[in-house]
């Protein structure tokens, strides 16, 4: 049995079964089973179905929210923010089973046209951060384009999945469509990689398993996508709305208590604003609510493991420069303050090294032209912001940013209408929006000759 572990109360909140390599074999096996019928069902149906999950999440939201609150240690209303994505995202996908459209191309001697076609059995390996969340990026356009999949959620976090897989087959989703197999990585997650009878591999997750995932895939020619780490940059220019600016970093840096991919973790700020910035910054670091995630005000928990609280640590020795640091509760449970470092110098490990937790540094410079430089000296290109009021200034520095999403005085990076993803070591691959869908599907081209023989 799995023991699944309330990060803020470090108790046991439920035993799953352990799955092993043999429970991915036999999962694979019914999702194999499943494609045939399910690519079969017609695009109208397909969508109705879709649409009936949504539903089904949405009047589950708040149990959902729950038990991802609890197992996660996230801040409850961020848990039913997401848990009202998850329902968008299969709302949203429900609309392309009847638009997969292909192209008639015009060529000599007859015919030609394209037809946007299933991969087959897709396995999806998702982390602990955001579990249903990031899981319902890949299933819901995975199954509007006739695919059936092997769902691994993070060995942490897997009850909102299996939670999924029930209410999928209670909206009326044939069996073996959703296969939800709770094991650890190097077990389930590898057999998934290798397995000859899956077709496709999305993973989200850290850049050195992501790696593995890669090679892993090589074998049987895999069609992969990988959503991996992040060490996003948030450029504050010295003509920027400072106030504003400051009120929204600390949600980009510590919300899901700085457990986020797209953490803006870097604070890049221009010379002749940095004890400015600092002071506005202050109060709203100070003023942040951390604590028990059940409660609605709260809006940083715990980290998700011990194991995670000391990896965090490990970024903070006793010498660190702790600018500013917030409360966090004493007792059981894996609470860490937020905290800034400044001034922090570029080449430092921690402005270069994805800490996954809540510590951000402050990295002071001059000009647009370090801005830029300093942004894109990491090895991830996942997330970012930039803050001015200079609207050209700002488009040249977005398009010169070399990262997957940007946004320009605001610190939000996901929305489901539009793609995700990251440039670099941050991932190959788009998700969310009409993008995602390409890599769910091939592109199969027919000619049919109506000239000659
Ligand atoms: P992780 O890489 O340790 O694990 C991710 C998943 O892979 C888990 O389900 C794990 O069980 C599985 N896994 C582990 N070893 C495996 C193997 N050998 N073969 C196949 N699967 C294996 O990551 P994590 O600690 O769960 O999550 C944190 C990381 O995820 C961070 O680096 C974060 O930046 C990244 N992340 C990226 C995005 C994105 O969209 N780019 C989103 C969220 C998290």
């Amino acid at each position: 049995m799995i023991e699944v572990i309330e990060p803020a109360t470090e108790r046991v909140m439920a035993e799953v079964p352990r799955a092993g390599a043999a429970e991915a074999d036999a999962a694979v096996a019914r999702a194999a089973e499943a494609f045939g019928a399910w690519r079969g069902v017609a695009p109208a149906d397909r969508a109705a179905l879709l649409r009936r999950l949504a539903d089904a999440l949405e009047s589950h939201l708040e149990e959902l929210a729950m038990l991802e609150a609890r197992n996660a240690g996230k801040a409850i209303s961020d848990a039913r923010g997401e848990m009202g994505m998850v329902a968008e995202t299969f709302r949203y996908y429900a609309a392309a089973p009847e638009r997969l459209l292909g192209q008639t191309i015009p060529v000599a001697g007859g015919v030609d046209m394209t037809f946007r076609e299933p991969l087959g059995v897709v396995g999806l390996i998702v982390p602990w951060n955001f579990p249903l969340l990031i899981a319902s990026w890949k299933v819901a356009p995975a199954l509007a384009a006739g695919n059936t999949v092997v769902l691994k959620p993070a060995e942490l976090t897997p009850l909102t999945a299996l939670e999924l897989e029930r209410l999928a087959l209670e909206a009326g989703l044939p069996q073996g469509v959703i296969n939800v197999v709770a094991g650890p990585g190097s077990e389930v997650g590898r057999r998934l990689v290798e397995h000859p009878d899956v077709d496709k591999v999305a993973f989200t997750g850290s850049t050195e398993v992501g790696r593995g995932v890669a090679a892993g895939a090589a074998a049987t020619i895999k069609r992969v996508t990988l959503e991996l780490g992040g060490k996003s940059a948030n450029v504050v220019f010295a003509d920027a709305d400072l106030e504003r600016a400051a009120a929204a970093a600390p949600l980009a840096m510590f919300g899901n208590a700085g457990q986020d991919c797209c953490a803006r973790s870097r604070i890049l700020v221009e010379r002749p604003v940095v004890d400015r910035f600092l002071e506005a910054l202050e109060d709203s670091v100070e003023s942040l609510r951390v604590g028990d995630p059940l409660d609605p005000e709260t809006q940083m928990g715990p980290l998700i493991s011990a194991a995670q609280r000391d990896r965090v640590s490990s970024f903070v020795p006793g010498d660190a420069p702790v600018a500013i640091r917030g409360s966090a509760p004493d007792g059981p449970g894996f609470w860490f303050a937020p905290t800034v470092l400044a001034p922090v110098s570029r080449s430092d490990p921690v402005a270069r090294e994805e800490i996954f937790g809540p510590v951000a540094c402050v990295i002071p410079f001059s000009g647009e032209r370090e801005a830029v430089e300093i942004a894109n000296e990491t090895v991830y290109g996942l997330s970012g912001s930039i803050w001015t009021r200079d609207g050209a200034k700002a488009l040249r520095a977005a398009r010169a940013i070399e990262t997957g999403v940007l946004s320009i005085n605001s610190n939000t990076s996901v929305r489901v209408a539009t793609p995700f993803g990251g440039f670099k070591q941050s991932g190959v691959g788009r998700e969310l929006g009409p993008d995602a869908l390409e890599h769910y599907t091939e592109l199969k081209n027919v000619f049919y000759a109506t000239e000659g023989g």
